[in-house]
């Protein structure tokens, strides 16, 4: 998605346990895409995470550079379908200021309410959270989000049948998720 980048650098701080891996019993510390090393290197990376209430669903961290080569496959209709489904519901541009205004950095405040439907991630149930990490850091800036899988859903009907076979067949190869886990996000910023 296109937003602007600001001028203030994004606030920075260390990662905390709900973006550390459960499989790794950790942090994450590699691209589940390219395997290189992220936790040692300075090299931005995406973690995404869901949930059925306590329980991982899926989780994975990629390198921003295989995040690119994979938003490239995405079609412009989807893409531009997506865009204007973020634009109708959520305004990220002032959810990011009103967020940053706030002298502290609660995660809380910023996961724990879906960005589409407002509803808390009791109420959910079901959702993701995704947030953007360098090294040992997380950055507060338009991520970290939680996304509930009722607006993931209306999200993925969005997408072509070809781009949808594109993250079905990333989901396959890199994730090993079962086939129906299939509605994956990766369309996001
Ligand atoms: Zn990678």
């Amino acid at each position: 998605m296109d937003l602007p980048d600001y001028e203030d650098q994004p606030d920075s701080r260390p990662i905390p346990p709900e973006f550390e891996s459960f499989a790794e019993d950790g942090p994450f510390r590699q691209c589940q895409v390219c395997g290189c090393p992220i936790y040692t290197t300075e090299q931005p990376y995406l973690i995404e995470r869901a949930f059925k209430k306590d329980e991982v669903i899926f989780e994975y961290a990629i390198c921003l550079d295989c995040r690119t080569k994979m938003q490239k496959q995405i079609s412009q209709e989807s893409q531009t379908r997506v865009d204007h489904y973020f634009h109708e519901h959520v305004d990220l541009i002032q959810r990011r200021e009103h967020l940053m205004k706030q002298s502290d950095r609660r995660l809380v405040d910023w996961i724990d309410h879906c960005i589409i439907t407002g509803k808390s991630r009791e109420e959910a149930g079901e959702y993701q959270i995704m947030s953007i990490c360098s090294a040992d850091h997380m950055l507060y800036d338009y991520l970290p989000m939680m996304i509930s899988a009722e607006a993931m859903e209306e999200i993925t009907k969005l997408l072509s049948p070809k781009t949808k076979d594109h993250l079905d067949g990333f989901v396959d190869e890199f994730l090993g998720l079962p086939p129906e886990i299939h509605n994956l996000d990766l369309v996001i910023l």
